[in-house]
């Protein structure tokens, strides 16, 4: 046998996630792998908690990231907040509010779903509805940012709610995060999880969560165990709770975690504010593009992620041949659409590092000659001229 080394090719991504990383991250990953429990690595600890408070707004004890993708955190916020019996309001508007349904079921719990078409945002008036009718309800669980279409909904209004009531709010975050405005405490978002490799473009395989005092409350006073060994935040917290006694729970991924906190050091510096402002200013531009080309946006204007952008695939175009194209002649990745939208859209990504003014022009560029190549009657270089209009205004 003589396997060669593993060569990653050079991408631009630009899909769904995970987004580009700085070499500034990649670079802290390669820093010297030390013990888990190593005082040194306990203070690296102490200040990704720190900067995760920040980047969430939030001021939470229990904020930390788990060790798994952003799965993992779904699966933490269920399975430590719902015990069997528990019913739970699930808005359903894309892939993942199905996917929280599935948790619920797995915790032994009752879903009650409110169900929105794909590219719309949650309506809060179904969910009010819905409140009311489940007076029982334990929690509200809903999608912040709908990677599989690219519909943010009001997750403030829909947190108020969930307060108003008298239920736990469960909020996904995976792609909102540094993207869009999430405000963990102002909001009053009792369970959150987010992800690593969407707008904070670190690599992937860490969900950071948090849990207010009430949920931290709920976690404490529960009848029955939590179902998972790995994930029953009450073991988690020995090992990333305050103070200096730790307790051997898993060995984190050590170098995973210096490049979270290399990013998210990278997003303080920046600043949230005007994080959430470089995401929107690029999102213009690509907007811009896109429609010159004739792509229609599938989420209504007043929804749309910056971060995330689905248009429709024009007629008569083959939309997995297109991406092939621009991954083979451009390395560049987008995204395809999910579920009921397969093969009708595509799905283009301005996370985190990602979304800059060279990605933009870049992606417009090729994705229209591609499509002049395939026969759209389209004029070369009108994307990138109204993205540059957009700019300069
Ligand atoms: C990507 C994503 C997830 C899942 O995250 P993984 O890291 O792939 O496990 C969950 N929810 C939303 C909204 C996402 O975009």
């Amino acid at each position: 046998m003589s396997i060669q080394s593993f060569q990653a090719p050079q991408r631009t991504l630009m899909g769904p996630g995970p987004s580009d990383v700085s070499s500034r991250v990649l670079l802290a990953m390669a820093k010297p792998t030390i013990g888990h429990l190593d005082p040194a690595f306990v203070g690296m600890m102490e200040s990704l908690k720190e900067l995760l408070q920040y980047a969430m707004q939030t001021k939470n004890a229990l904020t930390l990231p788990i060790s798994g993708p952003g799965s993992t955190g779904m699966e933490a916020c269920f399975v430590n907040l719902i015990e069997p019996g528990n019913k739970v309001i699930i808005c359903e508007n894309g892939v993942f509010g199905g996917r929280m349904k599935e948790n619920v079921i797995r915790c032994g719990g009752e879903p009650i779903m409110v169900s929105d078409e794909w590219g719309q945002a949650v309506d809060p008036n179904k969910v009010e509805a819905a409140l009311q009718a489940h007076p029982d309800a334990k929690a509200l669980a809903f999608v912040h940012a709908e990677t599989s279409t690219g519909a943010q909904s009001d997750a403030q209004l829909l947190c108020s709610l969930a307060q108003k009531a008298g239920v736990l709010s469960i909020v996904d975050a995976v792609t909102s995060l540094g993207g869009t405005p999430l405000k963990v405490d102002e909001w009053g978002v009792d369970a959150v999880y987010s992800g690593s490799q969407k707008c904070l473009s670190c690599v992937p395989g860490l969900s950071p969560v948090s849990f207010s005092e009430c949920a931290q409350g709920v976690i404490k006073g529960r009848s029955t165990k939590v179902q998972s060994w790995f994930l029953d935040m009450n073991l988690v917290m020995g090992y990333w709770g305050s103070g200096t006694k730790r307790a051997y729970h898993h060995t984190a991924p050590i170098n995973s975690l210096y490049a979270l906190h290399e990013s998210l050091v990278m997003l303080q510096e920046e600043g949230l504010e005007n994080s959430w402002a470089r995401h929107a200013q690029h999102h213009q531009a690509l907007r811009a593009g896109l429609e010159a080309m004739g792509l229609r946006f599938i989420v209504p204007e007043a929804a749309r992620l910056p971060q995330l952008n689905s248009v429709t695939v024009p007629d008569g175009i083959d939309e997995a041949a297109v991406r092939k194209r621009l991954l083979n002649d451009y390395q560049l990745e987008i995204g395809a659409g999910l579920g009921p939208l397969a093969g009708k859209i595509w799905r283009i990504g301005l996370m985190g590092y990602a979304a800059n003014k060279k990605n933009v022009l870049f992606c417009l560029n090729s994705l229209e000659s591609v499509l002049i190549d395939l026969g759209t009657p389209l004029s070369g270089g009108a994307a990138v001229k109204a993205a540059l209009a957009e700019y300069s205004e």
